[in-house]
C-alpha cells in the first residue's frame, strides 16, 4: 500500500469529511482522529474505495491500495476517462453505458470488468457503487468499492470448463467413446430437420456384432468389451468427417449418414464392413474364418413433413434382421429416395 501518496491522502481526507460529517459534530478534535480512523480502516482493507464527484466527473479520492493492485498510482486517477480508459475494451461500453445509466438514475449498482494494469495485463474487478445525494435530493457523488474477483473468475470459468467436460461426456458411451443414445437421439433430430428443410437424402445404418453371445461365452465379458472398442474403433475410421457414430445399445452401433444417397452411403458401409473383416479380429466361435464381423441394416430417405424418424429408424432395423437372415457379415439396404 502507497500510504504517502499525497494526493491520495488528500482526497482521501475530502473523502471522509463528507462521510463523517454528520456524526462527528462535537469537537473539531473528536472529528479528526475519527477521521483518522475511518481512513486507516478504508486504507488497509483489500477492497478499493473510492468517491467521483458528479458535477466534474472527477475522482476525488481513490484508496492507495489501487498502486498495489493495478500499478497505476492514486495521481493518475484523474477522471470518469481514466477508468473507462483502463478497462478491458471488450467490456468497456457495456460497463460504462449500464454505470452512467444507473448513476443517472440514481441506483445503486455493480458492475463486473477486466481493469487494465500498469503491466499491460488484466484484473477482474467488481465495482460496488453507492449514490450519494445531496439535501436536494439531487445526485452529488458517487462512492464504491473495488473488488479484485481474479480468483473468483479463475473458479467459474473452471467450473464452466468442467461443466462443458461433463456435457460431452454425457453424451459419449463410456465403454467405446463414440456417440452414446443421447447423443444419437439428438443428432438424428437435428440432420432429419436440416434434411427435411434441404431436401438432402439421409441414411442411416444399423450395425450389429455377429455371434457376439459365443464370443463373450468363449473369451469372457472383459475381452468382450475390449472387442466392442475395437469394432467401435474401426467404424470410426472408416466413416468420412462429418458422418456419426455411436452405440446404440449391446453389442449395436449406428451411423448417421447427413447428405449421403443410397449408393454413397451403400461405400461408406461396404467400408466398414470390409475393414472390420481386414482386422481380423479372432472369434473361434465364428463360422466367418474365425474372425469377428458384423451385419448392417441401411436406409436412405429424403424426409417429407409427414415422415417420423422413428418409422424410419424401424425400418433400418428391419434391414438389419434382413442382413442377419441372409447369412450375417452382409449388407442389406433400402431406398426410400427413389
Ligand atoms: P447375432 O449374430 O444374431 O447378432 O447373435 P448375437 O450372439 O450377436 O446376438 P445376441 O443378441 O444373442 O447376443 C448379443 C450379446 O451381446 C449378448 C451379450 O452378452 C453381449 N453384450 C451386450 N452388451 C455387451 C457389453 O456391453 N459388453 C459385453 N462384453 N457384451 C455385451
Ligand atoms: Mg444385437
Ligand atoms: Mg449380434
Amino acid at each position: 500500500m502507497n500510504s504517502t501518496d499525497r494526493n491520495g491522502i488528500a482526497l482521501g481526507a475530502d473523502f471522509l469529511r463528507h462521510e463523517t460529517a454528520t456524526a462527528a459534530s462535537d469537537t473539531e478534535g473528536y472529528m479528526e482522529h475519527d477521521a483518522a480512523v475511518y481512513r486507516t480502516l478504508l486504507e488497509s482493507t483489500r477492497a478499493i474505495p473510492w468517491k467521483i464527484d458528479w458535477a466534474t466527473m472527477e475522482f476525488a479520492y481513490i484508496g492507495p491500495q489501487i498502486e498495489t493492485l493495478l500499478g497505476w498510482a492514486p495521481s493518475s486517477w484523474k477522471t470518469v476517462q481514466d477508468w473507462a480508459a483502463r478497462m478491458h475494451p471488450e467490456d468497456r461500453d457495456k460497463v460504462v453505458n449500464f454505470c452512467v445509466a444507473q448513476s443517472q438514475a440514481g441506483t445503486d449498482h455493480e458492475a463486473d470488468y477486466r481493469a487494465l494494469t500498469s503491466a499491460g495485463e488484466y484484473v477482474w474487478l467488481r465495482d460496488v457503487v453507492h449514490v450519494v445525494r445531496n439535501e436536494a435530493g439531487e445526485v452529488h457523488a458517487l462512492v464504491g468499492f473495488m473488488f479484485d474477483i481474479s480468483e473468483r473468475k479463475k473458479t467459474e470459468e473452471r467450473l464452466a470448463a468442467l461443466q462443458r467436460e461433463l456435457e460431452a461426456l454425457s453424451f459419449k458411451d463410456g465403454l467405446t467413446g463414440v456417440g452414446n443414445r443421447r447423443e444419437f437421439d439428438a443428432v438424428l433430430q437435428r440432420e432429419w430437420s436440416a434434411a427435411q428443410r434441404h431436401g438432402a437424402p439421409l441414411s442411416l445404418a444399423m450395425v450389429d456384432i455377429d455371434f457376439f453371445k459365443s464370443y463373450n461365452d468363449y473369451y469372457g465379458h472383459v475381452q468382450g468389451d475390449a472387442c466392442l472398442k475395437r469394432v467401435a474403433g474401426v467404424l470410426n475410421d472408416a466413416v468420412r468427417p462429418g458422418d456419426f457414430v455411436g452405440r446404440f445399445g449391446g453389442e449395436e452401433f449406428v451411423l448417421i449418414l447427413p447428405n449421403t444417397g443410397a449408393e454413397a452411403a451403400r461405400q461408406v458401409v461396404e467400408r466398414c464392413r470390409s475393414q472390420l473383416c481386414a482386422e481380423e479380429l479372432a472369434h473361434e466361435r465364428s463360422p466367418f474364418r474365425q474372425t469377428v464381423t458384423a451385419s448392417f441394416g441401411v436406409g436412405t430417405v429424403i424426409p417429407a413433413q409427414s415422415d417420423d424418424p422413428v418409422a424410419f429408424v424401424n425400418l433400418v432395423d428391419t434391414q438389419l434382421y434382413l442382413a442377419k437372415d441372409n447369412g450375417r457379415d452382409c449388407i442389406a439396404a433400402v431406398n426410400r429416395t427413389a
